[in-house]
């Protein structure tokens, strides 16, 4: 074991990770007067992820750090592309790498290094290092990524994956629509629909410039994934299919990481970015989130410091409010549906999902978005799916009853108000400043989420009938009739999501 060195200055901040988190955090926490050290095996680089973001969800100062942006963004859930109408952007990392040091400036100090385990000792952190350093903060953030370093993320039935495989290469004739993003591809008539059906993968691709593309196999999320070598062979085999064959390629990226994170359990160690659990559970997007984030948590964490309170717990309270909680198990009841799927039926569940309002897709891919607007999407997506998605849907849903009533009752009530009320005003964005003083949206996501606090036992017990007491880990007794149950919950989803009362009239 080496010797150990301990650092001759403490930092007010540790932020262990010089990703793309870690620095967003480190940029808002500097920029508020704190002293903050980064600690990374690297030093400053662009980060090496192609990154994309809708635009309009990038703080406006990120939307300069864009090296393009689409307006011609399509998916094709079947034959016909759908277009979103909602431009998506390419993030230049050196130039947000650059802008946050900026913003950084003098205050941060980047020191390569690799931690290994930190220790509160007193008032004060000891953060190690493999070669024997010794760091001293007053608070320590894990930006260390996905799984998390210092705070391990639990994945419930292990971790399930978004694996991709891509390249940016030239080409003769275009792989994809000159122009245009797609977003999502799910086309696949050189397979069979067994291949499709256990190993489902779309398209994901940008053209760069003139023969330039970006073209990438991804599997949206599996449980084991799909290898690099077979993700390679499938793109190769579509790019084959199409008679559009790279003739030189660039560069090439595998990407492999967890999508079913849960809300981690606040610690004295805060979390951020991927290392908190932020990817998204259905899209795994999380750069945008992170940006979004980060002014937020670091003012709660300088508030903190500075009054001599728990910067960690008033950290972990900024990032993960109870509603978020809320919301990402609903996000998680998603993803067990996703999960369970058929693949060659994606595509009919993502054509009915962007068949929803603009607005309201939108919301179900946001980081921030409450549980009454998610589980109105998902209704309104069970209402335009197709038999063969909806089981695997209400299945997921039945799996975690407690989740879903509640979920359910906050999509009645938002009906209820929507019915007996004006639409409200959407509250405006800040416009371009790094540091929004105040947080309009997640205000407004809290009203939403906190207008029905509902005790969860007591949904369980009116929910489930009686389902209380000596139940399974599926949280339903043992001796009940799933089957019935299942029938109870489709009515109930007939009845909120309205679908119901059109069979009626149809009828
Ligand atoms: C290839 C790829 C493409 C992706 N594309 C997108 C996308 O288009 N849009 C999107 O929103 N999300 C995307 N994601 C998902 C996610 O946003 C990224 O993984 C993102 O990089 C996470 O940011 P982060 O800063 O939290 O973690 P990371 O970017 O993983 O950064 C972690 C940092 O911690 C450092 N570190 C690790 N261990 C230690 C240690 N022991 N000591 C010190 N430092 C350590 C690393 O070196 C690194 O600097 C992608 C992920 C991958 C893998």
């Amino acid at each position: 074991m080496p010797a150990e060195v301990l650092s001759d200055h403490t930092t007010d901040v540790l932020v262990v990770g010089g990703g793309p988190s870690g620095l967003a955090l480190a940029a808002e926490l500097a920029a508020r007067h704190l002293s903050v050290r980064v600690v990374a095996p690297h030093p400053p680089q662009p980060f090496a992820p192609t990154y994309g973001a809708w635009l309009g969800e990038l703080p406006a100062w990120a939307q300069a750090c864009t090296a393009q942006v689409w307006t011609d963004v399509r998916v094709y859930s079947g034959p016909q592309p759908t277009p979103l109408l909602r431009p998506y952007a390419l993030l230049d990392n050196a130039r947000l790498l650059g802008t946050l040091l900026r913003r950084a400036g003098e205050r941060l100090c980047w020191t390569q290094g690799r931690v290994t385990r930190a220790e509160r000792r007193g008032e004060l952190w000891h953060v190690h290092g493999e070669a024997g350093e010794v760091w001293t903060a007053r608070l320590v953030v894990d930006a260390s990524g996905h799984g998390g370093l210092l705070q391990p993320t639990a994945f419930e039935g292990g971790a399930a994956l978004q694996t991709a495989y891509g390249i940016v290469a030239h080409f003769r004739r275009p792989p994809s629509p000159p122009g245009a993003m797609v977003w999502m591809d799910y086309r696949a008539p050189h397979l069979s629909r067994t291949e499709v059906r256990a190993e489902p993968t779309f398209l994901y691709a940008m053209h760069l410039d003139g023969d330039r593309y970006f073209v990438q196999e991804t599997s949206l999320i599996a449980r084991p994934a799909p290898s690099r070598e077979f993700m390679a062979a499938r793109l190769y085999a579509r790019l084959e299919a199409l008679g559009t064959p790279p003739h030189d390629t660039e560069s090439d990226e595998w990407v492999a990481f967890p999508m079913n994170a849960p809300a981690p359990a606040p610690g004295g160690v805060l979390a951020f970015g991927a290392a908190a659990g932020l990817v998204h559970p259905i899209s795994g997007f999380q750069v945008a989130g992170a940006l979004n984030d980060a002014p937020r948590v670091a003012q709660a964490v300088a508030e903190a410091l500075q009054a001599g309170q728990d910067a960690a717990a008033a950290g972990w309270a900024a990032l993960w409010p109870p509603e978020r909680r809320a919301a990402r198990e609903v996000h998680l009841l998603d993803l067990a549906a996703l999960l369970e799927l058929p693949g060659d039926l994606l595509g009919a569940f993502f054509a009915a999902f962007f068949r929803l309002p603009a607005a309201e897709w939108h919301a179900f891919l946001a980081p921030q978005t409450g549980v009454g607007p998610l589980a109105r999407s998902m209704l309104r997506v069970f209402a335009h799916a197709p038999n063969a998605v909806r089981l695997p849907l209400a299945r997921a849903a039945l799996r975690r009853p407690g989740v879903s009533l509640r979920a359910l009752q906050q999509a009645a009530r938002m009906k209820d108000s929507a019915r007996f009320s004006h639409p409200s005003a959407a509250p405006a964005r800040h416009p371009g400043a790094m540091t929004p003083p105040d947080d309009t949206s997640s205000d407004d996501t809290r009203r939403e989420a906190n207008s029905g606090d509902i005790d969860q036992q007591e949904v369980i017990e009116e929910g489930m009938q009686g389902a209380t007491g000596n139940v399974n880990a599926d949280g339903l007794a043992p001796d009940v009739n799933r089957q019935k149950k299942l029938e109870e919950l489709r009515e109930n989803v007939a009845e909120i999501s309205g679908e119901g009362r059109e069979d009626t009239r149809s009828s």
